[in-house]
């Protein structure tokens, strides 16, 4: 890659309407950067995520991914957004697939690779996130931790450059949040870019190269995570995290 970075956004802005939901974001992510979103709900920070995996589409300002500008009127946002990887609150695997045809359907399909090599990478990556027992079960028969460490699997089936997840354990009983950040811990330390919406300040302490404080579709304030949670500097980033922590 010519860039030091993986994805540039410039003056990002997007509004639904006449609600105005991101305003001239600027945000840059490196290589193996793992940063961690944080903010009130309502805050963009969906929205943010989505747009940079272009399931929405900005109303101007610029996304620079892999040193590209990319523009729906000139790039193919389907072959874009298969480098990007995404992982939402609510798992949604097809739930009439076992736990390894969830894996397999993206790369067999969309990427139309051999049958024997998908299997055989699929069941690597249920390996990886611990659950090689359940390659023939079918989502309900999960717990919601193991069905958010299928997601996981079947969205680094594509091998994307970046991954981005949406308040992955949120939606978990507690006990079950840790199995999952375990698995997002490992991605980050093997390297994988990540951007990460979270309310696990723990997480963000301990993975996260980066803070991101949002607040009323502005990035607020950014900073290593230790500073930012124990010396913010804006008052609206000390109020925000005097409510969560
Ligand atoms: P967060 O993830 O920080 O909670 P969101 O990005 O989901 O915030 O939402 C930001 C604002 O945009 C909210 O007011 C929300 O209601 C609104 N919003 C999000 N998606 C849409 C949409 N598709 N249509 C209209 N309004 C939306
Ligand atoms: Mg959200």
């Amino acid at each position: 890659m010519s860039e030091s970075y993986m994805i540039k956004v410039e003056k990002l802005n997007k509004s639904f309407g006449d609600l105005h939901v991101l305003k001239d974001i600027d945000i840059t992510v490196k290589e193996s950067d793992v940063v961690c979103l944080i903010g009130a709900s309502g805050s963009g920070k969906s929205t943010l995520l989505r747009c940079l995996n272009f399931l929405e589409l900005k109303d101007s300002g610029n996304i620079i991914f892999e040193g590209e500008k990319v523009e729906k009127e000139t790039h193919d946002l389907n072959k874009v957004r298969e480098k990007v990887g995404m992982v939402f609150q609510h798992f949604h695997l097809f739930p009439h697939m076992t736990v390894l045809e969830n894996v397999m359907e993206a790369p067999l399909h969309v990427k139309k690779l051999s049958k024997d090599q998908v299997k055989k990478e699929a069941q690597e990556l249920l390996r990886k996130v611990g659950l090689s027992d359940k390659e023939n079960v079918y989502p309900s028969k999960l717990s919601g931790g193991q069905k958010q460490r299928v997601a996981i699997a079947r969205a680094l089936a594509m091998k994307p450059d970046i991954m981005l997840f949406d308040e992955p354990t949120s939606a978990l009983d507690p006990e079950l949040v840790g199995e999952v950040l375990s698995t997002m811990k490992e991605l980050a330390e093997e390297g994988m870019t990540m951007v990460v919406v979270t309310h696990e300040m723990g997480f963000a302490k301990e993975v996260a190269d980066w803070a991101v404080y949002m607040h009323d579709g502005r990035i607020v304030e950014v900073g290593h995570p230790e500073d930012l949670f124990n010396n913010p500097k804006e008052e609206r980033t000390k109020n925000f995290l005097d409510s969560v922590l």
